[in-house]
């Protein structure tokens, strides 16, 4: 799709230049448009920002319709689409005007049967879309996302009943986004307020709150501190949230304390940091959240404000049902056959990994995104751009074979009826009544790894149980049923270590 020059090429080249004032594609832009005017199915994979609208949309003359219009205003775009002189090319419809506007759909099975609807695109590819393949077969489908894990995808494809379609994925990886995880006390309003006075003083954010009355008050407090912040909820009427999205988008407030309402459709570049004021409910949410500061590509900050009670309190408000959901689980949810206990128990799942992500306060937090969504990534690449990773000062390679040596050597010389932390304990020269009765403060190996750091020893050992040199064998040491492990040693591969043809490398961090 890169290389080959289609008919549309000049123009797509020129369009790109003089509507959207962009130098260049970004990736898959191009290879994406090029496979939907080839009239294929296509399903792009695109985290927020990554730029799908460009592949579908131009200064092409649009109208829209949606729920929170008047109905005068409904009425006059639809006899405008019923009229053969139409002066709309594109029509921008929500999911449920699909569903249940039967003037709508009569007009697209006008339009089909003449040969005239050229495209069907669904941008936030949920499952429900599925009729309009069924009833406009011909017409290619081209579907974005920008949540979608490897196994929704799959679910989606099937669900929209797109054929043969062609998938493009890119990294969800946003490399100019900055990520932590701060903890949650009592003064964590004043904690936000100087982390954007330091950081992001009169810059545009967005704070995600859990309740309305949470957003509210998150907003007053930061107006107190003299911020210009407002906030977006489900229960405030289309109006006033069309006036604060108004605001927000001229620059009149610049922080916008919302709920996960807010966002879809936001096409502001300049958001320069999104702060959670309360544990979001899935890594996928969270990162399509965090996805919506630095879509101009600057360097912009997330950062969560984490604590356990949240969790406590966002499970509740998850069984109750009266937690206000992001149009993405909406969609998932209504659109699933699975009960509602399941429903509830996905959730549950989905917000214990978050908080497994919140404290995990060891692995890079982009590789601990990218794993859910089924992506590869060498945290080397962070370049100390999230809390954990700065908080290293380097990873070294060390060879440690020497020490797994001698700590095989130990297993086997104790009889292999031991357990690892007695073993470490003789390796590292402990005196305790337990070595000493086994006389084992007069083996030779004894204090033989004195010189290591805390901790190293043992990560030899579980390196070793990795690569399978030793094994952990665990039984049941009582009639209580409480268990214990015996190191044992894997003879042939042990051999293959002694004889020194298997060196033993562990990649270290050191911290500041
Ligand atoms: P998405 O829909 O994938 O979240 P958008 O289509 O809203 O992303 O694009 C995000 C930002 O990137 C917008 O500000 C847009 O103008 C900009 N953008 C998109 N394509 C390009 C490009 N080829 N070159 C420069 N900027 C681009």
């Amino acid at each position: 799709w890169k290389s080959e020059d289609f008919p549309w090429t000049k123009k797509l080249e020129a369009n790109n230049r003089k509507v959207f004032g962009n130098h260049s594609f970004r990736p898959n832009q191009r290879e994406v448009i090029n496979a939907t005017m080839s009239g294929h199915d296509v399903f792009v994979l695109m985290p927020t920002g990554g730029g799908k609208s460009l592949t579908y949309q131009a200064n092409i003359p649009a109208a829209y319709l949606s729920a929170s219009m008047e109905w005068a205003e409904q009425q006059e775009i639809f006899r405008e689409l019923m009229s053969d002189t139409c002066k709309y090319k594109l029509l921008y419809v929500t999911p449920e005007k699909v569903a249940k506007s039967d003037v709508l759909l009569r007009r697209l099975d006008n339009l089909y049967s003449w040969g005239s609807l050229a495209r069907i695109v669904i941008d936030e590819a949920h499952c429900g879309l599925g009729i309009l393949k069924q009833k406009y077969p011909n017409t290619p489908v081209l579907a974005l996302t920008a949540t979608a894990t490897a196994s929704v995808k799959e679910d989606v494809v099937q669900a929209l009943g797109l054929v043969n379609c062609i998938i493009f994925r890119q990294s969800f990886n946003r490399p100019n986004l900055w990520f932590s995880v701060m903890p949650k006390t009592k003064k964590c309003l004043e904690d936000i307020d100087k982390f954007i006075k330091e950081n992001h003083f009169d810059e545009c954010g967005i704070i995600y709150c859990l309740s309305r009355m949470d957003c509210e008050k998150v907003a007053e407090k930061l107006q107190e501190y003299g911020h210009k912040a407002s906030f977006y909820h489900g229960s405030m009427d289309p109006l006033q949230r069309a006036y604060v999205q108004k605001q927000w988008s001229k620059d009149e407030i610049n922080i916008i304390c919302a709920t996960v309402a807010f966002g879809m459709g936001i096409n502001k570049p300049d958001v320069r940091f999104v702060i959670h004021h309360s544990l979001p409910k899935s890594i996928e949410g969270y990162h399509q959240e965090c996805g919506r500061a630095g879509r101009d590509g600057q360097r912009s900050s997330c950062v969560l404000y984490y604590n356990y009670s949240d969790y406590i309190r966002v499970k509740h408000m998850l069984t109750q049902g009266v937690i206000e959901q992001s149009p993405v689980s909406i969609g998932t949810r209504r659109n699933s056959l699975v009960s509602s206990d399941r429903v509830l128990e996905t959730n549950i799942e989905n917000l214990l990994r978050m908080v497994s992500y919140c404290e995990n306060d060891i692995d890079c937090r982009r590789l601990q995104q990218l794993i859910h969504f089924g992506e590869k990534f060498d945290p080397i690449r962070c370049r100390k751009t999230c809390d954990n990773c700065s908080k290293m000062l380097s990873w070294i390679e060390k060879d440690v074979t020497d020490s797994a040596k001698q700590l095989v050597e130990l297993v086997i010389s104790t009889g292999q009826k031991y357990s690892t932390s007695h073993i470490l304990e003789v390796y590292r020269g402990s005196l305790s009544q337990i070595v000493k009765r086994h006389r084992h403060n007069i083996l030779d190996l004894h204090g033989a790894g004195k010189h290591l750091a805390k901790g190293e020893a043992s990560r030899v050992i579980r390196h070793l149980v990795i690569e399978d040199i030793l094994a952990e064998d665990v039984r049941k040491s009582d009639i209580y049923g409480s268990v214990s492990s015996v190191l044992k040693v894997n003879e042939s591969k042990a051999q293959r270590l002694c004889s020194g043809r298997q060196p033993v490398i562990l990649s270290c961090v050191l911290f500041f």
